[in-house]
């Protein structure tokens, strides 16, 4: 039977903790994309994540916690100063936080894919205090609610497309604000290093983090997971295009001459374009290539661009 999509709010958060306690799974909006979300110490629960999305068991989750202090129980960051003024500036919001697994943590060992690291992260969203007022803190495995290796969802229909027959239930948000997947970094004693650029910009950290590594441009991933090839529509990507060609659809990045099929932002913002990127790709996603226009690699951009690449990977 197809999920049912609830409205945000006090009812179907209700129904959304009671799946969630007693092992299902709930698609819930956040501040950067749609998550599917398990209870994370419920091993059975987290392999039904793994299966609904076809997700390859090598890339472990994201542990999702209501409040930063929750942290402490299960990571030992090693640098302990760095950390404190990471997670002081940037949570809640679209920051992960790679750290090393706490002693004895009653997390779902499938989640952790057998690494002796665990990347936390506390989401930006109205429903975490509400779930906690309900009796319900987490914590929360959360991948975006879509099919492995596809665009990820920004609204609650792209869910619903996507799993709409695996999911228990989908919580409607409205449009995320955020469009793209968090930053994912990794504390190390004297260094921070950056594993995936994301909704939270890099230069954000400069403040923050006297020694800021950016992955090694290699064939390798660049953390456990991280595959050359997703984010993709089915369509082939063509990426800096100049020009629209025969039976292409063109994906505009702002003021331009070209007779565009969609625009990522009219006016060259970079957060409306990271806003409306996978919505675009899947709109577009009737023709053989999305031709999609430069974007210039500053603030979101780089994140942008990371996803964009991986759309246009071989597969
Ligand atoms: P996502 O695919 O958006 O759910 O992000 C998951 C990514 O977070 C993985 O591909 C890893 O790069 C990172 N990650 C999750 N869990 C861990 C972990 N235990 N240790 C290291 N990195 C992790
Ligand atoms: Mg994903």
């Amino acid at each position: 039977m197809p999920a049912d999509i609830l409205k945000s709010g006090p009812d179907s958060y209700r129904k959304a903790v009671k799946i969630l306690q007693a092992g299902g799974l709930v698609a819930l909006p956040t501040e950067t994309v749609y998550g599917l979300a398990a209870l994370a110490t419920d091993d059975e629960a987290v392999k039904k994540v793994y299966a609904a999305k076809g997700r390859p068991a090598l890339n472990p989750l994201i542990v999702h916690i209501f409040e930063p202090e929750m942290a402490d129980r299960y990571g030992m960051p090693p640098n302990k100063t760095l950390f404190k003024r990471l997670s002081h500036n940037f949570w809640p919001g679209p920051l992960t936080l790679v750290l090393n697994q706490q002693n004895d943590i009653d997390i779902s060992k499938t989640a952790l894919a057998g690494l002796s690291t665990i990347a936390l992260r506390c989401p930006k969203v109205e429903w975490t205090s509400e779930f906690t007022k309900l009796g319900f803190a987490g914590p929360l495995v959360m991948p975006s609610a879509n099919r492995s290796g596809h665009v990820s969802p920004t609204t609650a229909q792209h869910v619903f497309d996507d799993l709409g027959d695996v999911v228990d239930l989908i919580i409607d948000g409205g449009p995320c604000p955020g469009g793209i997947e968090s930053t994912v970094l990794r504390i190390y004693s004297d260094h921070a290093k950056l594993l995936r650029p994301g909704s939270t910009p890099t230069t954000d950290f400069v403040p923050f983090i006297s020694d800021l590594r950016l992955p090694e441009q290699s064939a390798a991933p660049s953390a456990p997971g991280m595959l050359k090839s997703h984010y993709a529509p089915k369509a082939a990507v063509r990426l800096n295009a100049t020009e629209k060609r025969p039976g292409e659809a063109y994906l505009a990045f702002g003021p331009t001459e070209i007779v565009a099929d969609m625009n990522l932002s009219e006016t060259g913002n970079l957060s409306e374009a990271a806003q409306n990127l996978y919505a675009c790709l899947r709109a577009l996603d009737k023709v053989k290539t999305i031709a999609i226009a430069p974007i210039p690699q500053e603030g979101l951009g780089e994140a942008i661009n990371d996803r964009l690449q991986r759309a246009a990977a071989d597969r």
